[in-house]
């Protein structure tokens, strides 16, 4: 399987950031990984304009529906029109902020599916739920509500994000870490059999240049969703070429 360094902007960035997926253009014709690119919907055409053969570009949420009366939201065909070719779904800060259930997040992914797109499904414990010691309880809960039955496993990436990684500089130890990759890999296997070998598992949540070497060697990790490091080019080719040599 091919590995995938994922970029999400989340609400950053105007016209004047489209430099950084430039640099990136300039210094990736081709790559021995993947490259995602999830800009703000606002500039997600002319990211894929810019991108080039060797980024792909996503967006960060999409809506069920192929249209209709849904005021401020973007159908998954409008994503592809413009040039995407995955979305982010279930990110913890849409589960937040939008109330979104796994439900929601499953009736998405089938939507994302049908559309063609690559469906990335964030899941993630908060910090509450690991003190409790239900990390893996929670794991498993939002995997199975979250991918609808009968998936190639090839179609769809999984990212897990631990809640409280996110943005804050903290990272899980290198056991948590593999300890919720390899279930999550049984899970998908079980319900999904062998094609679930080839699902590509993100881990996501403070990943810098810096730390993304020891990452990428543990067990199951096949890449990585990215927040804040992948804002600027320079930071996150780091985040690239560690991916490249793992
Ligand atoms: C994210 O938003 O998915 C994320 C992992 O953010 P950060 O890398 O900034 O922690």
């Amino acid at each position: 399987m091919r590995k995938l360094a994922a970029g999400n902007w989340k609400m950053n960035g105007t016209a004047a950031a489209l430099a950084e997926i430039a640099a990136l253009n300039a210094r990736y014709d081709s790559a021995p990984v993947d490259i995602l690119i999830c800009p703000p919907a606002t500039l997600l055409s002319r990211a894929s304009d810019t991108a080039g053969p060797a980024i792909a570009t996503g967006g960060q949420d999409c809506h069920a529906a192929h249209s209709g009366a849904h005021t401020g939201d973007i159908a998954p065909d409008m994503l592809k029109d413009a040039g995407a070719s995955y979305v982010i779904l279930g990110h913890s800060e849409r589960r937040t902020d939008h109330g979104e259930t796994d439900a929601t997040v499953r009736v998405k992914t089938v939507s994302a599916l049908n559309t063609g797109l690559t469906p990335v499904v964030c899941v993630g414990e908060t910090e509450a739920e690991r003190d409790a010691g239900q990390t893996l309880d929670v794991i498993r809960s939002q995997l199975a509500g979250s991918l609808p039955d009968g998936l190639d496993g090839a179609q769809i990436v999984v990212a897990y994000e631990p809640v409280w990684a996110i943005g804050t500089g903290r990272v899980p130890t290198h056991d948590q870490i593999e300890e919720v990759h390899n279930l999550m890999r049984a899970e998908l296997v079980a319900r999904f059999g062998d094609s679930a070998a080839e699902t590509r598992l993100l881990y996501g949540g403070s990943v810098k240049p810096g730390n993304a070497a020891e990452i990428f060697a543990l067990s199951n990790v096949d890449g990585a969703l990215v927040g804040g490091a992948s804002l600027k080019a320079d930071d996150f080719a780091g985040i690239i070429d560690a991916l490249a040599q793992a």
